[in-house]
């Protein structure tokens, strides 16, 4: 098959295409007309940016999560005279899309693990799947990762470091998939790369206050806010630290977090002779994802190519487990098996959003996860609805512990405000 012939076939099904990640995958897109044809897009709640993005890539399919918004949507569309697109709302109707046999690649960027049905179900059928939907591994991990074996889908990770560790990885290491030997082909540690976040300059007394914007103001990359407060408390670091342990099939003790707070360096693979491979590069995701787009080939992604000689020197620092104790958990669950992780995940979902709504306090995230994983950490999880029935009660129990915090609030409040009557 020529390369224009194999391109023509990549008809794209993208999860999450209103995300900062979907948003990114479409300016590729949008670059390459005669290389991909947009098949399927889906949103949560985004009607006006979905109806742009209809009338833009002219999609055969749209999912909205709820019918409401798939009305609305339905409607503008009507009205714009795009009577042709068919649009569905709901996780079977995700799950459709992905798995459609009209797919050749699924984008996966849907936020949380509201994402994993549709992606381990593009994974079932095989596809191409383009992996940005950390979550989804994270709270599966062999159970995901058995389904890759079995279809034979492709992996390919969107996520810039573990996209920069598959770049620095050989050519037949690469082809081997998730099933890879890294030690058998002389790598001896993987380096993960990390900024530290927004507030790594500042104390660790000064993060009770930190507000959700502070949070979501990340220095070197612009993302979507609940990956942005993971980054700020290195949660995310901690997600891609089991991610890293699946899609590379590497121990834990062989991978190594090192803090780079500019963010050029994206990750590096350490080889037995001591040689280090490194892939560098302006931090925009438009990179990792014209990447995975066109592997193997290359193709323009519209970032410009770094500027060695007006670049900020790089600088390397070890983690203050101190100051991100969510990165320390993590790690920790990832060595603790699979209900740690999957804890961890629905945990960190509800106490991240509890914090971006405005409910709990930044360092108040750390409790609810500590709390979360020590409590669930026992449980089995050998099946997809292992995962599910573990994930929704721990949603449930971190609820309860939101309800608490936001209590404890109102009980120191009540005393002053009883004084003042006094
Ligand atoms: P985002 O919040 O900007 O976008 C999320 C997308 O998912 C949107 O299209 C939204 O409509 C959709 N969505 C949200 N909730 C949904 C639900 N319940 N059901 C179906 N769809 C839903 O997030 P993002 O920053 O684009 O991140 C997406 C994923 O990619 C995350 O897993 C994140 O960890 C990963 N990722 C993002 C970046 C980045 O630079 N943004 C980098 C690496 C990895
Ligand atoms: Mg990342």
């Amino acid at each position: 098959m020529s390369i224009e012939s194999l391109y023509k076939s990549r008809n794209l099904c993208i999860l999450g295409s209103t995300g900062s990640i979907g948003k990114s995958t479409l300016d590729v897109v949008r670059l390459h007309p005669d290389k991909f044809n947009v098949l399927s897009l889906s949103a949560n709640s985004s009607v006006d940016l979905l109806f742009e993005q209809c009338i833009e890539f002219n999609p055969e399919h749209v999912v909205m999560v709820t019918k409401c918004h798939a009305d609305q949507l339905l409607e503008r569309l009507k009205q714009a005279g795009e009577v042709n697109i068919n649009v569905t709302h709901g996780v079977k109707a995700l799950v459709d899309i992905a798995k459609s046999p009209s797919t050749d690649t699924v984008m996966a960027a849907i936020v949380g693990a509201s994402g994993l049905l549709p992606t381990l179900a593009a994974v079932e059928a095989g596809k191409k799947v383009l992996l940005a939907n950390k979550e989804a591994l994270v709270t599966s991990g062999a159970i995901f990762i058995e389904a890759v074996k079995k279809s034979g889908a492709q992996l390919l990770p969107i996520d810039s470091e573990h996209n920069a560790i598959f770049q620095c990885l050989p050519m037949n290491v690469q082809q081997q998939s998730v099933s890879c030997q890294l030690a058998e082909n002389g790598i001896n540690k993987i380096l993960l790369t990390g900024s530290g976040g927004p507030f790594r300059t500042l104390n660790n007394d000064e993060l009770i206050n930190v507000t959700p914007e502070q949070a979501c103001a990340h220095p070197n990359w612009s993302m979507g806010r609940k990956i942005s407060v993971d980054s700020a408390t290195m949660m995310n670091k901690g997600l891609e630290f089991i991610e890293a342990k699946w899609l590379f099939n590497i121990e834990p003790e062989d991978i190594q977090i090192v803090l780079h707070p500019q963010s050029t360096i994206h990750s590096m693979v350490q080889y037995k002779d001591g040689s280090v491979i490194a892939q560098m590069g302006n931090p925009d995701m438009r990179t990792p994802i014209a990447h995975a787009l066109a592997f193997p080939e290359r193709i323009e992604s519209g970032v410009e190519p770094l500027d060695f000689f007006n670049v900020a020197a790089f600088e390397f620092e070890a983690v203050d487990f101190e100051k991100y104790p969510n990165l320390k958990l993590a790690i920790e669950a990832c060595k603790n098996g699979q209900a740690a992780c999957t804890a961890l995940n629905a945990a960190n979902e509800v106490a991240v959003d509890a914090f971006l709504n405005g409910l709990i306090k930044f360092t108040e995230i750390f409790k609810i996860n500590e709390t979360s994983v020590k409590k669930f950490v026992s449980e089995r999880v050998n099946s997809i609805d292992d995962v599910i029935d573990l994930d929704a009660r721990v949603r449930e129990f971190s609820d309860s512990l939101v309800a608490s915090f936001i209590e404890n609030v109102i009980d120191k409040v009540k005393p002053d405000s009883e004084d003042v009557k006094r």
